[in-house]
């Protein structure tokens, strides 16, 4: 079990900017999210659509305001759990227990939820007879490519994703790549990419057409394929890889037995503390009477947060608000000379 002051659920930009309140008042945190990577709706909603209403940042991408955040916090070399949702919260004593669906433990005496609209979830294969294989054949996520060598591969989507990995994974594979249009979405030269491989006989691309059926006992052995016009196609398949996509799911957060306004959570706006001692709620996953889902709102609540937090983790030392360009703690922790 790691014991840290606050666990931070939430990779996204707020998650990212608590790290810094946190940091700055000396306090540690650990950050898990569902994703595999920082960066929230921004890194996987608009990366690169830009954004307006940073102060002082005139204009910057999802993606640059990401990669900026991150460079931000890099020097209080906070631990990031990633591809790990948060299902469990409890209590223990003056502390909170958080337990993620691959088993890890963290225990701190505060929480910040700064979960947005909740945990990213890839949206699955429609068959049902699916699922028994999910995790063993058939996945939503390439975690280690290693896994995926020398075998007969299906890949379902039409995107970036779907595309990139098509090409990836045919170095050492066969790949089907599978789509219910006749057309990808894609970047220019990935398509060329694609349609080399195609004609030099590396990748198969099969269009129009969705998944029928998938055959296999303990193992997959194949799948069937049902085109548009009716025609069916077997494809020997050992992996089925999906990428259509993702959806928001609120999810576990809604049975921590925190106030909930429909979808979010309420909190005091003195504080942002939920119904819950040491439990915080900040960004667009909190509601509060005029509550603005913008990001620099989420900054602000994390602020106020954080000093709530140093007064829990900190019981016996007193909270002392300082400015970062007059202090030399703070310039300490941040590494500045
Ligand atoms: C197209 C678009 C354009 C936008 N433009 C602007 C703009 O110009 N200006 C502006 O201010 N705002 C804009 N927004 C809104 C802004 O992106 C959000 O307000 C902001 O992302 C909220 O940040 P957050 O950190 O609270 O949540 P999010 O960015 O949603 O991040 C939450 C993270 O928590 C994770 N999570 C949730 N539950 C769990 C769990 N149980 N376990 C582990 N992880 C979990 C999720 O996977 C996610 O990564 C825009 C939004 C969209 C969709």
């Amino acid at each position: 079990m790691k014991k840290t002051d606050v666990i931070i659920i939430g990779a996204g930009p707020v998650g990212l900017f608590a790290v810094h309140q946190l940091g700055i008042k000396g306090l540690k945190a650990v950050v898990i999210d569902n994703l595999d990577k920082a960066g929230g709706q921004c890194i996987e909603l608009y990366p690169d659509k830009p954004i307006y209403d940073i102060p002082a940042v005139p204009e910057c991408t999802g993606e640059e305001l990401t990669k900026r955040l991150l460079e931000q916090i890099k020097p209080f070399k906070t631990e990031f759990y990633l591809n790990e949702r948060v299902e469990e919260v409890h209590p223990e004593k003056e502390n909170w227990i958080v337990k993620t669906n691959n088993k890890e433990e963290f225990m701190a005496p505060n929480i910040i939820i700064a979960g947005g609209v909740g945990s990213f979830e890839p949206r699955k294969v429609s068959l049902k007879e699916c699922e028994k294989f999910e995790g063993k054949s058939v996945f939503y996520a390439v975690r280690n490519k290693d896994n995926f060598k020398n075998k007969n591969i299906s890949i379902f989507g039409g995107g970036d994703s779907a595309l990139d990995w098509a090409l990836e994974l045919s170095k050492f594979s066969k790949i089907t790549l599978i789509h219910r249009r006749d057309e990808f979405r894609g970047a220019q030269h990935t398509l060329s990419e694609l349609r080399k491989l195609e004609k030099e006989g590396k990748i198969f691309i099969k269009t129009s057409c969705q998944i029928d059926s998938i055959e296999g006992e303990k193992e997959l052995k194949s799948i069937t394929i049902k085109y548009d016009d009716g025609k069916t196609e077997k494809i020997s398949t050992d992996f089925i890889l999906g990428f259509f996509g993702l959806i928001m799911k609120l999810g576990p957060i809604a049975e921590w037995g925190l106030n909930m306004d429909k979808k979010t959570i309420e909190v005091n706006p003195e504080n942002f503390e939920t119904n819950k001692k040491g439990i915080f709620a900040a960004g667009d996953i909190c509601s509060y009477p005029g509550k603005l889902k913008l990001i620099l709102s989420g900054f602000h609540e994390v602020a106020l947060a954080s000093v709530e937090c140093f007064k829990r983790a900190r019981p016996n030392e007193k909270y002392r608000f300082e400015f970062t360009t007059s202090s030399r703690t703070i310039q300490d922790r941040l590494g500045k000379k």
